[in-house]
């Protein structure tokens, strides 16, 4: 047993490695030599700093899925490193990562450290706290993201509050720097965007593809029982772990998305089943987010499978979309507004305002004023809602659900409700493996819930039963009906979604594109709307009576 701490003591660094080597401390959401300070000179003067800290993993009751995903790829990461003849020291500890860092650093005498700016500010500010307090270290720009800071304020300028950003103006001009999908300064098949194109239910043709399979080796198998003990109360199951961890089986995960899925992609994109959860979706958010594939070579792979004519335009657009657009305009939104610290929004009632002093609490924007608790169902209490329930119980299963489940369900419904869009996006990070605060709180804050009055969307994304019914085939086996908005047997979203408008009037009534359904709203009449207030207020009570499970 303990064969991981066997094998990676091989690679300890002797006396004079420490002077000798440049040190370079990686950062657990950067696992890659292909970019930044690892490419800068050979193995042989490299050393590699890795924390494995049980601080961090306690600070939230993280799936234990991102867990073994991300302790097991640390350590695969360091055994891939010695092997190419870098020294490494993987220090276990209790500490924060920044306190870790400086205690090693006093402990074995390194000169100097340098390290690539995490993604993650929880991260960030903690390696901050260190250097006040003595840490040496050098940190170096990011050359894994496909943007600068300055891409985006060439855009938009600088923050200030009550700006609203447009993601397609900055989608346009990263098309337009990188001449990706560009040909003659124009865009590929003459238009930037076939998400209008994108809009299909899935009916089983064609198949969705078998997901490869990733078998444990033994040093997973050791972080499985290491998650299953030190990290025993936390969400999620453990069971059937298949997901890559070793660079290989990373770039063989996206081999397989690039040939399987990514043709099938574009017009499947917001299609939603309870029997074909994954789809045509490439699931390779948290590869990247760890910095295991890197965001240029999937752009480039995807935009030459479009030129051989292997991947449609269509989809190749849509997939380049999320990653040259929403991915980059999601971590400029993070960093221009200090995680939404800055935002000049209602705040939600009960919760601290945060600020930059006190890194460990999140900003709780609140446009919409939702407050209420979130409740049981999002831990796996069953609330008869199908779609609900079952997007749940495939994220308690695997730590993932697509991108409109996301939007569409978990988020639209909690919105519709009023439940707070704080405790929502605390629900994400913990539950989702790609979760890390610049990219959960933008999208659940932002898109996801409106918290941030538009700052991130030019309005909030709800629908009623309808827009579910026509993109999933969840509704056929719900014992609501989505066909009736009120009455017992009625589908909840649709009643919440007319008292939703009714209730936002004052901050939404005069949005542009809301303009006709609150026409429709307008012209229903009284009795109406007293039984779909009722109907909504029954759908919210009977969430908020079940008990909610402690984690
Ligand atoms: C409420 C909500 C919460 C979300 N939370 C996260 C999160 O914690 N982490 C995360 O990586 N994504 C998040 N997303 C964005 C998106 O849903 C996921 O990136 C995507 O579903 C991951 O699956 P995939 O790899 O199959 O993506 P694909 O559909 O194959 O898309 C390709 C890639 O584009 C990137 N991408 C797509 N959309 C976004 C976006 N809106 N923001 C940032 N990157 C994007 C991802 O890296 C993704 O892998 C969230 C979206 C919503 C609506
Ligand atoms: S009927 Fe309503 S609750 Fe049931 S699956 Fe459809 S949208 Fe969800």
């Amino acid at each position: 047993m303990d064969s991981f701490r066997n094998l990676i003591l091989a690679a300890s660094p002797k006396k004079r490695d420490l002077i000798d080597r440049r040190w370079i401390f990686v950062p657990y959401d950067r696992f890659n030599d292909r970019v930044g300070p690892l490419t800068e000179q050979d193995a042989n003067s490299t050393g590699i700093v890795i924390v494995e800290s049980t601080n961090k993993g306690h600070r939230r009751a993280y799936h234990k899925k991102k867990l073994v995903l991300l302790i097991s790829n640390m350590r695969h990461f360091a055994l891939e490193q010695a092997k190419r003849g870098a020294k490494v020291i993987y220090y276990f500890s209790e500490l924060s990562h920044g306190q870790a860092l400086l205690q090693l650093q006093r402990e074995k005498k390194i000169p100097q450290l340098v390290t690539t700016k995490p993604a993650e500010r929880e991260l960030r500010i903690d390696l901050q706290q260190a250097i006040a307090n003595g840490l040496n270290i050098d940190i170096v720009e990011d050359a894994t993201w496909l943007s600068t800071t300055d891409d985006f304020l060439s855009v938009y300028g600088d923050y200030s509050p009550g700006k609203s950003y447009v993601m397609d103006r900055f989608y346009r001009r990263m098309r337009q720097k990188t001449g990706i999908l560009m040909k003659n300064g124009r865009p590929v098949g003459k238009q930037f965007s076939f998400d209008a194109d994108n809009r299909k239910p899935w009916r089983g043709d064609p198949p969705e593809p078998q997901v490869p399979a990733f078998e444990p080796d033994e040093i997973t198998r050791e972080v499985i029982n290491l998650v299953g003990t030190t990290y025993s109360s936390h969400f999620g199951n453990i069971g059937d772990f298949n997901l890559p961890v070793t660079q290989q089986d990373c770039d063989r995960m996206w081999q397989h998305s690039l040939e399987n899925l990514l043709p099938h992609f574009g017009p499947f994109e917001d299609a939603m089943r309870d029997d074909a959860p994954r789809l045509f979706h490439s699931r390779v958010s948290a590869l990247v987010n760890l910095g295991r594939l890197l965001p240029a070579e999937l752009v480039r792979d995807v935009e030459s499978a479009a030129d051989r004519g292997r991947i449609p335009l269509a989809s190749a657009e849509g997939f380049i979309r999320q990653l040259l657009g929403w991915r980059e305009f999601m971590r400029h939104i993070h960093q221009q507004t200090d995680g939404y610290r800055l935002l000049d929004v209602a705040h939600e009632r009960g919760k601290p305002r945060s600020t930059s002093h006190e890194p460990l609490i999140g900003a709780a924007p609140a446009a919409l004023h939702a407050s209420l608790p979130l409740p049981a169902a999002y831990w796996g209490v069953k609330s008869g809602l199908h779609c609900l329930d079952t997007v749940v119980a495939q994220v308690i299963d695997e730590g993932w659900s697509h991108h409109i489940t996301r939007l569409m369900v978990l988020s639209n419904l909690a919105t519709l409700c009023g439940f707070s869009a704080r405790e929502l996006t605390d629900w994400f990070w913990i539950a989702y493996v790609d979760a890390y605060d610049w990219v959960v709180e933008t999208n659940v804050l932002g898109m996801g819930t409106y918290a941030d009055g538009g700052v991130t969307a030019t309005k909030p994304y709800v629908s009623g039963a309808a827009y579910i019914n026509r993109m999933s085939n969840y509704c056929g086996h719900c014992r609501y009906d989505p066909k009736k908005s009120i009455g017992p047997d009625s589908c909840p979203f649709t009643a919440l979604y007319w008292t939703f408008l009714e209730r936002n009037r004052d901050v939404l009534g005069g949005n542009f594109r809301l303009q006709m359904p609150y026409r429709t709203l307008d012209r229903k009449p009284q009795d109406e709307l007293v039984q779909l207030r009722e109907r909504a207020d029954e759908a919210i009570s009977h969430l908020q009576s079940q008990a909610r499970p402690e984690y």
